[in-house]
């Protein structure tokens, strides 16, 4: 695939920041006058990026109505046509790529060899698998229809891809959208909206509003036929209630606390890079991180050993410096958050391992750790931490592995490691869980449906089974009542 051009520093970015200043909506085809605004800062250094628009319940009104003026011809278009625009949005995002990868790095903290090699890889080929499922939905779904106005609200871990997961299928199935990113990172969002412009997409078809909850909360109790929201299980629950008997559908990605099983015959080297992969990627921030580490008390203490030493070798500073493991926490609540949850952990018995690390004196940074000792009941092994820490806790036999597994209100993910397939596959069908990774994890494909059980949601994205979370069995149509002569 070709990325693009590497800029040789943020300047590009830089600039492009510069010359826009203060973002409006991007409605009907074009950007609003900005209204009032809040700063969009870099975790990395504290520093102001962008003014971003706080959107108001009229700035929904109008974007729903712009997108419900383009459905009927967005959703008339074929198939083929649809597919077009979905490959020319693909086409562009690749080759603004490494652009995006340092926007999506300043805005997030994440580092940019994550960016670059995963966000935005991921998100373009979300775009090119769903032009594909546009040419085939009318011959795989005939009895389908689309939703109509898709009212979408994603989280700030994964900007672009998450937009990518539901602005994509839901195009490709016909659907307008109005969708809000979150009020920490809007700006990969903003520079969408500027590609679809660029590809002559019709207006209406993808209207971005942006704002914070309130803004969200307009979006749900807007005039729109449905609502696919990613983020907490809190929020998650207020949306399901505010739909509830409204006739809205409803798909909810929502947390998690995923067990990260090691059973005596793993691959314990392998298993160590998986838990690296689970915890410390993206910071932790990942809503299927493996952060409940269950480990075989037959190999615990060799498992521990090698994994504290690979943490000390975690290298976490500066996201856009191509060595950095660990950048930097999405916003100082969130790593007011990380602290409070730690710091509870601890209090309630847990020891916390965590390397000597010099922390960037700027920015909102947090060592990786493991907490060791956490009992069940411990609010470091109940609660979502969302931050780079996981706990250890140990199992004699695999029934137990698999009891400590489903104790946890959350259904989202797990990964279990050995060298025995037998047992690994046996052990992942009593999990509960909506994804499972034997000897890996944390992997994903626009063609395999991702999603959770319990209260991480339900609805799946990617695939057969996300297509048809955009699609509806529409109502039969009725005959014209005669009159009795
Ligand atoms: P959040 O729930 O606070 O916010 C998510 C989005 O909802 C944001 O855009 C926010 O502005 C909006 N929002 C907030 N209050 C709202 C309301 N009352 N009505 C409508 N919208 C509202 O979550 P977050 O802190 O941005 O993200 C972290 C959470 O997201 C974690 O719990 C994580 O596990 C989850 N997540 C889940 C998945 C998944 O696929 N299951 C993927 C990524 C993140």
């Amino acid at each position: 695939m070709d990325y693009g051009p590497a800029p040789e520093s943020a300047s590009e970015v830089t600039a492009w920041l510069q010359a826009r200043g203060r973002f409006g909506h991007f409605i009907d085809g074009s950007f609003t006058e900005a209204g009032e605004t809040f700063v969009s800062e870099n975790p990395a250094t504290g520093e102001a990026l962008a003014q971003i628009t706080q959107g108001t319940t009229k700035d929904i009104e109008v974007a729903v109505k712009a997108a419900r003026k383009a459905a009927p011809k967005w959703a008339g278009l074929s198939g083929h046509e649809r597919a077009k625009y979905l490959y020319a949005i693909a086409r562009h995002l690749q080759k603004r790529a490494r652009f995006l990868a340092v926007l999506e790095t300043l805005d997030n903290g994440k580092p940019i060899r994550e960016s670059r090699d995963i966000d935005i890889p991921l998100a373009i080929r979300h775009f090119y698998h769903h032009a594909g499922w546009a040419e085939l939905v009318a011959e795989e779904f005939p009895n389908h229809a689309p939703h109509g106005v898709c009212g979408q609200i994603i989280p700030w871990n994964f900007p672009l891809l998450m937009l990518a997961w539901k602005v994509a299928p839901a195009l490709a199935a016909g659907n307008t959208v109005v969708l809000k990113p979150a009020e920490f990172t809007s700006l990969t969002a903003l520079a969408f909206a500027e590609i679809c412009a660029e590809i002559g997409l019709p207006n209406g078809v993808v209207n971005i509003v942006t704002g914070d909850g309130a803004t969200g909360a307009a979006l749900v109790d807007a005039e729109v036929d449905k609502i696919a929201f990613t983020g907490s299980t809190e929020v998650g629950r207020i949306i399901r209630r505010a739909t509830a008997g409204t006739g809205k559908a409803l798909t909810l990605e929502l947390g998690g606390k995923s067990p990260f099983i090691v059973f005596p015959d793993a691959d314990l080297d392998a298993a160590v890079e998986g838990v690296v992969d689970a915890i410390w990627f993206n910071q932790g921030q990942v809503c299927c991180a493996g952060s409940r580490i269950l480990v075989s008390e037959a190999v615990a203490q060799e498992f521990t050993a090698r994994l504290t030493a690979r943490l000390g070798k975690l290298r976490v500073g500066d996201p856009l410096d191509k060595c950095t493991d660990m950048g930097a926490i999405v916003h100082p609540t969130q790593l007011a958050r990380i602290r409070d949850l730690v710091a509870q952990g601890e209090a309630a018995g847990a020891t916390l391992i965590q390397p000597e690390t010099q922390l960037p004196a700027k920015g909102s940074f947090f060592a990786p750790g493991l907490l060791t000792g956490a009992e069940p009941a411990n609010p470091a092994s109940v609660e979502e931490i969302f931050g780079p820490v996981a706990t250890l806790t140990t199992f004699r036999t695999p029934s137990e592995a698999v009891q400590l597994a489903n104790t946890t209100r959350y259904g989202l993910s797990a990964s279990i490691w050995s060298e025995n397939v037998t047992l690994a596959m046996d052990i992942a069908a009593q999990v509960k869980a909506g994804v499972v990774w034997i000897n890996c994890t944390n992997q994903f494909d626009a063609a395999a449906g991702f999603g959770g059980m319990r209260e991480s949601g339900f609805g799946r994205e990617g695939g057969r089974e996300g297509m048809l979370a955009y699609l509806k069995v529409p109502e039969p149509k009725r005959k014209p009542e005669t009159k009795a002569t």
